[in-house]
């Protein structure tokens, strides 16, 4: 049974006030909050076996490295990738974004196109405009339309056999659209593009299976999932990641080094240079076992719960404007009051103890697209709960008295 309140109790930030307020911690898009189980897990790592992996013979670094590994199983279980080896390790969705566009410089030719669509997080627009300055490519735009949406009859229009990857986010983390990653993977495949989706949204709320929707690349970041900073995931086909070149040179990536020559170690190490973030790894295992014991179909409709009642309540402000009105959304309001900075409400409703984002939200395509500076960013996480959004409500009414 899905309980708000015993769940906001594995949840020890949640208690602490905030200039004299309660927390009311609605910025979750932009990172989540980390409940005790995960925690434990980070204070018995470096409390028991702290030690590199992979190298050591001695007893502690075996059980780091198979703590370590059993991580990167639970998160291939998660996603139902076909081989532990497909998932990388990384700090997070734009270190693993970067990975599959630096590799892709030597795969790309002059003329070839990228597309990518008109919601993305900065993190998938920035590395392949450099990937195209670096090879000649072309990166063009999947419209949308008022609602937040992508025109797919423009994107069908843009595939040819030119197309030789697609970007797109599986879930706008500014409007919380919900794109059809379904029909854009499929077409793409149609004309011989590789997919890359940025899952960062999404994995808060949907479980993607890798196989089922035949994804080439998929990434995510463990903070958004209840997990550390600094950890995340590249998932790639193995035929994908076997072409690609490694993204960075140093130690563990290796098979054999001679002034000479280097030969690359095998999946996944030859993308894992270094001393990899061994704790936020098996925290990210963690903090996915957290999330899977209260299960994402419990989830997802109570955060759709949250959605609607949230919209309906800040709706009945008046002047009050809500940017990204999918049909298929998840639980992110972002929204402005006629006349006044977003920037401004933020502020005050931080008095009150209100958490939310303003600003571009690292989407700033977006916020020229609704010619809008930026956004109050309302998002919702399975321990918010109906009396923190009328919290909001109130807040967002006292700003605008304050400042119209
Ligand atoms: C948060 C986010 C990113 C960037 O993730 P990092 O953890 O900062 O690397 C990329 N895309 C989307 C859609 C996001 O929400």
């Amino acid at each position: 049974m899905f309980d708000v309140n015993e769940i906001r109790k594995d949840f020890p930030i949640l208690d602490r006030k905030v200039n004299g307020k309660p927390l009311v911690y609605l910025d979750n898009a932009a990172t989540s909050q980390t409940p005790r189980q995960v925690i434990d897990v980070i204070v018995e790592y470096y409390q028991n076996y702290n030690a590199n992996i992979h190298r050591g013979v001695h007893a502690l670094s075996q059980e780091a490295t198979d703590k370590y590994e059993q991580a990167r199983i639970k998160i291939q279980k998660h996603f139902n990738a076909a081989k532990a080896h497909e998932i990388i390790f990384t700090s997070g969705t734009t270190h693993s974004i970067n990975i599959v566009a630096n590799g892709f410089s030597s795969l790309l030719k002059k003329g070839d196109e990228v597309l990518v669509s008109a919601m993305e997080h900065h993190s998938n627009i920035v590395p392949w405009q450099m990937l195209c300055e670096r090879t000649g490519g072309l990166l063009k735009v999947i419209p949308m339309n008022q609602d937040g949406e992508l025109l797919m009859d423009e994107y069908d229009k843009l595939l040819s056999d030119k197309t030789k990857l697609v970007f797109c986010n599986h879930i706008s983390n500014a409007l919380g659209t919900i794109n059809p990653i379904e029909e854009i993977i499929e077409k793409a495949h149609g004309v011989g593009a590789a997919v890359l989706i940025d899952g960062a949204q999404a994995a808060p709320h949907i479980v993607a299976d890798v196989q089922a929707l035949d994804v080439d690349f998929y990434t995510i970041s463990a903070h958004k999932v209840c997990g550390p900073t600094g950890a995340g995931m590249l998932y790639g086909k193995e035929e994908l990641l076997t072409k690609l070149p490694p993204y960075q040179g140093g130690g563990e990536m290796i098979a054999e080094v001679t002034f000479e020559k280097t030969s690359y170690a095998d999946l996944p190490h030859k993308f894992e240079a270094g001393t990899p973030n061994i704790c936020g790894g098996i925290a990210f295992g963690a903090a996915l076992d957290y999330m899977n014991s209260i299960g994402f179909d419990d989830i997802a409709k109570y955060e759709h719960e949250l959605l609607e009642y949230a919209t309906q309540k800040l709706l009945e402000i008046d002047k009050l404007k809500i940017y990204g009105t999918a049909k298929d959304k998840t639980s992110v309001i972002s929204f402005n009051i006629e006349g006044v900075h977003p920037y401004d409400i933020g502020s005050i409703l931080d008095k009150l103890g209100i958490a939310v984002r303003t600003g571009h939200h690292c989407a700033q395509p977006i916020m020229d697209f609704f010619n809008i500076p930026g956004t109050v960013r309302a998002s919702f996480c399975f321990y918010n709960t109906k009396e923190e959004v009328d919290v909001l409500v109130e807040g967002v009414k006292r700003a605008k008295n304050m400042l119209l």
